[in-house]
């Protein structure tokens, strides 16, 4: 494990102008450092480098009700966030699975998106205002507005940035009234084609379903195992409770699905999918934790992982195909879920497990899984990463990803703003 120089905890904006200017002058490498459950390795020390870890800024400073925003401090976390949030009955609507250990500058420089993407956006949507020191330690302050054409947005330039252009210090992001339960409706497909046409139907229909998430069958026997789940695929959308007219959303769900062309229409499972996946939707935080954390409950040799592409719905069939079939040649087990859902396409969440002789051996069977992955989601169109961002883990990838024209440009956004190069330097270089 390399250990950085120093850990620097800020309480304030000014605090991290003062630490920047002095890094840039002294040309020390910087990682920001949210609360720190990034899976690119975004946040890893670098020799010789200081951590500017932003968990004392966790301080949600205003909540303005009138117009649903709060102004919040980069190092909050979701839960925290949310905590204060529904003293004013309102929420975020973002919630990742990591809400709990993620924080809300960590979202913006990941890009993330929560389980209700389909109905509240993803961060850049709830992005209205953020404050940010640049590598010289000078402050950009983008006030709050619902939306603004004063030039190229440079809330969304941040958007995604994993460090390496600023650092986040403060946000302002828009509320909503809070949910107060869920409605739910679950089917089931008899192949992954028939879950992706069915589910882009109910998508492209409008019904107003928040969450919308559709499992291919490996996944929905371990994700419902619990409800005795044996059969096919499955599709699960939530909508708030109480929301007008749900006898219609449901008919007009069923309806899109059955038009979508799947051999027999989908079966109707009953709401307690949607229940049990509402009540364990962050269970995989522990699981992760407890296989590749220090108790290492498979033992050495095991790494389990995920990997979420994104694709044009044209594109969703060969995506799951060819990236199941690359990771299939060299993990135990793949299992995939359609995460995130648009109109014009969808995020593939594939989890895979590694087996290995040892650890050594285990982290050349997963690097190789993920060559062939990422080599065959750019055969098939999609973005080699739809929420985690690139980090180190995917930095070689990002050039073929984004172009040689592409990663010319970042690289010039890149030294221009930070010419001694001493933000997060190993993180989205192509
Ligand atoms: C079990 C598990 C489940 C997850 N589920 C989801 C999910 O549902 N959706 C999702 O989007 N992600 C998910 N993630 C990934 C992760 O939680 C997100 O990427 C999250 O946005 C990272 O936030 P963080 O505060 O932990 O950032 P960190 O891990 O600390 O940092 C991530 C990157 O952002 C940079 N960074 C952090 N804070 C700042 C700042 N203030 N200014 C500038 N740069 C900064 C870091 O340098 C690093 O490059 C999951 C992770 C785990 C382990």
């Amino acid at each position: 494990m390399t250990l950085p120089d120093a850990v620097i905890f800020p309480r304030t904006t000014e605090d991290v102008a003062g630490v920047l200017a002095w890094a840039s002058q002294t040309r020390t490498a910087v990682i920001p450092r949210g609360a720190g459950s990034g899976v690119c390795g975004g946040s890893q020390a670098e020799a010789g480098s200081v951590v500017l870890d932003l968990s004392l800024m966790n301080r949600v400073t205003n909540v303005d009700t009138v117009s649903r925003v709060v102004d919040v401090e980069a190092g909050t976390r979701g839960d925290q966030l949310e905590g204060v949030l529904a003293e004013h009955d309102l929420t975020v609507g973002h919630y990742p699975q990591s809400v709990a250990i993620s924080s809300v500058g960590g979202w913006i420089a990941a890009s993330s998106a929560g389980q209700a993407s389909a109905g509240f956006g993803a961060i850049e949507d709830v992005l209205l205002g953020l404050t940010a020191v640049t590598p010289q330690g000078e402050i950009l302050r983008c006030p709050a507005v619902p939306r603004s054409a004063a030039g190229p947005d440079l809330r969304r330039l941040l958007v995604g940035s994993e460090g390496t252009l600023a650092v986040v210090t403060e946000a302002v992001l828009a509320c909503r009234a809070r949910v107060n339960g869920w409605a739910w409706l679950a089917y089931e497909f008899p192949s992954f084609t028939a879950l992706a046409d069915g589910l882009r139907a109910v998508v492209q229909a409008e019904t107003g379903g928040v969450v919308i998430r559709g499992y291919d069958q490996a996944d929905a026997q371990l994700s419902f195992s619990a409800l005795g789940h044996t059969g096919g695929c499955v599709g699960v959308i939530g909508f708030p409770a109480g929301i007008p007219g749900l006898t219609e959303r449901t008919s007009l769900a069923i309806e899109a699905m059955s038009r979508a062309g799947s051999a027999r229409p989908p079966g109707v499972l009953g709401p307690a999918y949607g229940e049990h996946w509402w009540a364990h939707r962050n269970d995989a935080v522990q699981t992760y934790a407890a296989i590749m954390g220090p108790d290492r409950v498979f033992g050495p040799g095991v790494i389990v992982d995920t990997m979420e592409v994104g694709g044009l719905w044209s594109a969703v069939p060969r995506l799951y195909e060819a990236i199941g079939a690359a990771l299939g040649g060299h993990a135990d087990a793949v299992v995939c879920h359609l995460s995130h859902l648009y109109s014009s396409g969808s995020s593939l969440y594939f989890t895979f497990l590694i087996r290995g002789n040892d650890d050594v051996d285990a982290e050349a069977r997963y690097l190789a899984a993920w060559d062939g992955a990422a080599r065959s989601c750019a055969a098939a169109g999609g973005t080699i990463t739809h929420h985690h961002g690139i980090g180190r883990l995917k930095a070689r990838y990002l050039a073929t990803e984004l172009g040689a024209t592409g990663a010319d440009m970042l690289t010039k956004i890149r030294s221009a703003l930070d010419p001694h190069a001493i933000m997060n330097p190993g993180v989205l270089r192509p």
